[in-house]
């Protein structure tokens, strides 16, 4: 057989076809065997797909080709170095970063993943396949000095210049693309069968060159998918429209709907544009269960929103439907990861006593003997002791409270933080090793091994511990936790146990596959493209410079995996949310583009309004099956009078009116359920760098007026990047804040000056007020409360005061807020705490872009001030008396209760 390479363009909903006719063509028509031929696909899921077509179309029993991947093809040849892997390079990256300090130190890791990202794909972006073994080093040199030169821009230099550094083999060891790309070298050498290769748009110039070498020895026929060419699919015509035509100018639209024309997209395609997540996922589930019901079986689910991926998992795994994970979900977010970073930061802190009550709440210790006793005995010393608490430390304390099982417990805990001695630095793999180790205690290892997640990240620790092995550099225990943190939020966990035709994948995994139905989940606008691709450094002038790929490339290569998705399936649905944080959100420009065209070639929507009323249904039915149930009576407790506070603060007071059961948990008991670990900064953890940066800013400069407001915008930018540091840590999601702030501050720095013209002078800032009040029975009761800001202006009339409270809700919330001021007290309260006259109050609203006021108008500021103190003087004479405090918060405060695990409300029905 001569060599010979046939290249084809083929649209990717016909590749499959195409592939199975053009292997049937090569052959002899009365014998298929097809063990001479080698079939490189996108995937291994692809594999049964195209086996049953070669079968179908053939007619006749074969002998299969061997299906594979460029991937799996290559690990056949054994590995010629040890692999360093990206994560390695991150951390070598990082510490550079670190030591020479170029860059803030916020930003390090952030910076360091992607600069390992560009470095991975300039190694995958040089041609030259043929490196034997011995040279690579000279090659790469000789890459690096014919290109280095060329390169105009700094960042691009720099990142050639670290590329150079890093690539090659050191040590034995070398990148994971160039062992990849030795790999592919030693096939080149060992194969001699005939190959076929599916091609989508990202396939990397590595393997270009690979399948350019391997067709100079042997037949090579590749098919890449394409959606340029002219096709007589009217289906596959209409995308071509849709997709090519988006820079024209719009015209199209104003012109009418095409008469006689069929609708091929017809019961194919529907949107649903959801209020809210909940009713986005409800529609989902919805949908799934009427598909099954019409023999719908095979459905791929393609969510562009973690937050949807994650709800909807949830959802239909509650209604007994099973999903297979392509997907999976950041590892950080697994409850046994929440468990295991609540134990480091617990040796962090030298088991600080508040933080090991929290821990030993987890429900995966429950079981443990002896937790619940210990935990139930330091809470009760530590109500009436605390100061003795904290001062003694966990295990003396635990001492005078503990007996038995519980005191060999803190004994086990003791035992723990000493061989764990977080104090001095170490080398990154003992890190990892004190970590295992310490899992020894309390039989923490053994929960980790019998949880799937467990199992995962004690593997991830394991693989972890391999790469690092040659690190000498040693860290601090908080710099490895940092590290440590990044990698569970940067691995997923995937379930592997479930086995379903329903599945959640990516869009790219879902090439060549055949699904009955198609969901795209989660498409709104600021989801779906590029999401995924975007990074805060290196756009696409450094890219292009570095002859990598660009946003254009990225764009076409998720168009035509969208095309080829929408082609391979006669049920798609479409949702978003129409609706966030009370503004109208759009869809993805890609699906919007795709409304247009059809509303304008067949006059006809592609709202889902059958869907619509569905989901009412469902909705209706599940408040009917509510009905037949009742919440289990609440729990409420009543306090001895030992337990009466002595003090109160003005959240205190807002948490007795809004819920007296969630008053006794934080106040009396004085605890809260551990927070959910999560990468993204809490929006309370913002609104204390808000908070914080501008006591600072303000402590430096009472006024503004009169300096330059750019000289301003820096140093309040750069307090708040030292703000960040300190309260977030070092973790790249600041950056994004800093970038959200930074406009934010320029408009409060204007609001401010303007603000100072008008005649209000800053008096204080993050001011402690207190006034005592005497209850029924006669007991002396501190109220307090932390002022965020005072301000005072000389009026005609004399000094008039406000008192300033930063919120970093929006306008219309705080507006609605104020209006129900006997309910929401915060301002009230407040207002009580002033000894002037004349004082008012005001929420500044910081949310997006501008400062907004939102003033408190009443007319008798003292009339309203001694009712709010009476109502909490009567409120602790019904303590005095024994009235119970019952868990009877509203919806709005069970939201965001934070002790919501201790009433239990949600989780308790009995049958009417
Ligand atoms: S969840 Fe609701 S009812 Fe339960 S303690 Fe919190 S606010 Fe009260």
């Amino acid at each position: 057989m001569g060599k010979k390479l046939i290249y084809e363009k083929v649209w990717p909903h016909d590749l499959i076809d195409v592939l199975a006719a053009r292997i049937l063509d090569d052959s002899e028509k009365t014998y298929y065997d097809f063990s001479d031929k080698v079939v490189v696909l996108p995937s291994l899921n692809t594999v049964a797909e195209c086996s049953r077509r070669l079968v179908e179309l053939a007619g006749s029993g074969l002998i299969l080709p061997s299906f594979t991947t460029f991937d799996s093809w290559a690990c056949q040849v054994a590995k010629p170095f040890e692999v360093e892997t990206k994560r390695y390079l991150t951390l070598l990256i990082y510490h550079e970063l670190e030591k020479h300090q170029w860059l803030e130190r916020g930003n390090n890791w952030n910076l360091a993943a992607d600069m390992a990202q560009l470095i991975g794909e300039l190694n995958s972006y040089q041609p030259d396949v043929e490196l034997d073994l011995e040279s690579v080093n000279d090659r790469f040199n000789e890459a690096y000095q014919t290109r280095a030169q060329k390169l105009v821009g700094f960042e691009a230099k720099l990142l050639f210049d670290t590329w150079h550094a890093f690539t090659g083999v050191r040590n034995g060891r070398t990148s994971e693309q160039n062992v990849y790309r030795h790999r592919l070298s030693s096939l080149l050498k060992l194969e001699k069968r005939s190959l076929y290769v599916v091609v989508y748009p990202d396939l990397s110039p590595l393997e270009r060159a690979f399948i350019e070498s391997y067709s100079s020895q042997h037949c090579v026929t590749v098919l890449e998918a394409d959606v340029s060419s002219i096709h007589d699919d009217t289906r596959a015509d209409f995308c071509r429209s849709v997709y090519q035509n988006e820079t024209q100018d719009g015209a199209f639209l104003n012109s009418e709907p095409t008469s006689g024309d069929p609708n091929v997209w017809k019961d194919t395609i529907s949107y649903f544009p959801a209020v809210n997540l909940d009713q986005e996922v409800r529609a989902i589930q919805v949908q799934i269960q009427d598909w099954i019901r019409l023999g719908i079986n095979t459905i791929a689910i393609i969510p562009f929103d973690r937050k949807v991926a994650r709800r909807l998992r949830a959802v239909l795994q509650q209604s007994g439907i099973l999903v297979q994970d392509e997907f999976g979900w950041k590892m950080s977010t697994t409850s046994v990861a929440a468990m295991l970073v609540d134990w480091l930061e617990l040796l962090t802190s030298d088991i600080e006593i508040t933080k090991l009550i929290a821990f030993l709440k987890r429900p995966i210790l429950l079981k443990t003997s002896g937790v619940e006793e210990l935990r139930l005995n330091l809470e009760k010393a530590f109500k009436k002791n605390r100061h003795w608490a904290i001062k003694s430390g966990f295990y003396e304390f635990a001492q005078t409270c503990c007996s038995d099982r519980s005191l060999e417990l803190a004994h086990m805990l003791r035992e723990a933080k000493s061989r764990f001695d977080r104090a001095k630095s170490r080398r990154h793999r003992d890190w990892i090793d004190g970590v295992l180790m310490s899992l020894e205690f309390m039989d923490l290892k053994l929960k980790l091994e019998y949880d799937d997640a467990g199992l995962q990240i004690l593997q991830l620790l394991d693989t972890l511990r391999g790469e690092v092995e040659l690190l000498q550099r040693e860290v601090s225990f908080a710099a490895w936790l940092d590290w440590f943190k990044t990698q569970l939020e940067d691995n997923t966990f995937k379930d592997t146990k479930i086995n379903s035709p329903i599945c959640f994948t990516h869009l790219s995994a879902a090439r060549l596959r055949c699904f009955d139905g198609i969901i795209f989940a989660g498409a709104d606008d600021g989801n779906f493209p590029l999401a995924e691709t975007r990074t805060p450094h290196f756009g696409d002038g450094v890219r292009a410079q570095l002859e990598l790929r660009t946003t254009d490339d990225f764009i076409h290569a998720d168009k035509v995996d969208l095309i080829g998705a929408l082609l391979s399936s006669s049920n798609i649905l479409v949702t978003w949310q129409s609706q966030k944080d009370n503004e109208n959100n759009l869809i993805s420009p890609w699906f919007e583009s795709f409304r247009l065209y059809y509303t304008q070639r067949w006059g006809e929507g592609l709202i889902d309004s059958d869907l619509q009323s569905r989901v009412n249904l469902f909705d209706r039915q599940q408040r009917g099956l509510q009905a037949m149930y009742q919440p289990s009576s609440e729990p409420q407790v009543s306090l001895a009078a030992s337990e009466i506070p002595r003090k109160i603060s003005v959240s205190g007071y807002q948490s007795l009116l809004d819920c007296p059961y969630q008053f006794f948990i934080r106040y009396v008991l004085r605890t809260r359920e551990p927070e959910i670990l999560d990468f993204e900064p809490s929006n309370r953890e913002l609104g204390n760098v808000l908070h914080v940066t501008l006591e600072k800013f303000h402590a430096r400069h009472p006024s503004c007026v009169g300096v330059d407001v750019g000289i301003l915008h820096r140093e309040i930018i750069d307090i708040t990047r030292e703000t960040l540091e300190t309260h977030i840590g070092i973790r790249g999601v600041t950056h994004g804040w800093i970038t959200r702030f930074y406009d934010l501050l320029r408009q409060y720095l204007d609001w401010q000056i303007q603000w100072e013209k008008e005649g209000w002078d800053i008096i204080d800032t993050e001011k402690d007020c207190e006034r005592t009040f005497l209850t029924e029975g006669g007991l002396s009761v501190d109220f307090f409360g932390r002022v965020d800001r005072i301000d005072e202006k000389l009026a005609v009339t004399g000094p008039e005061t406000m008192v300033i409270d930063y919120k970093t809700q929006g306008k219309s919330r705080l507006k609605k807020m104020i209006s129900t001021y006997d309910e929401n007290t915060q301002l009230l309260s407040y207002l009580a705490l002033q000894t002037e006259n004349k004082v008012k109050a005001m929420y500044l609203s910081l949310d997006k872009d501008s400062p907004d006021m939102v003033t408190l108008e009443v007319d008798d500021v003292s009339g309203m001030v001694e009712t709010h103190m009476s109502r909490l003087r009567d409120l602790f004479g019904k303590l005095e008396s024994g009235e119970v405090l019952p868990a009877n918060g509203v919806t709005s405060s069970c939201k965001y209760c934070d002790v919501k695990g201790s009433c239990r409300k949600d989780y308790s029905w009995l049958p009417k």
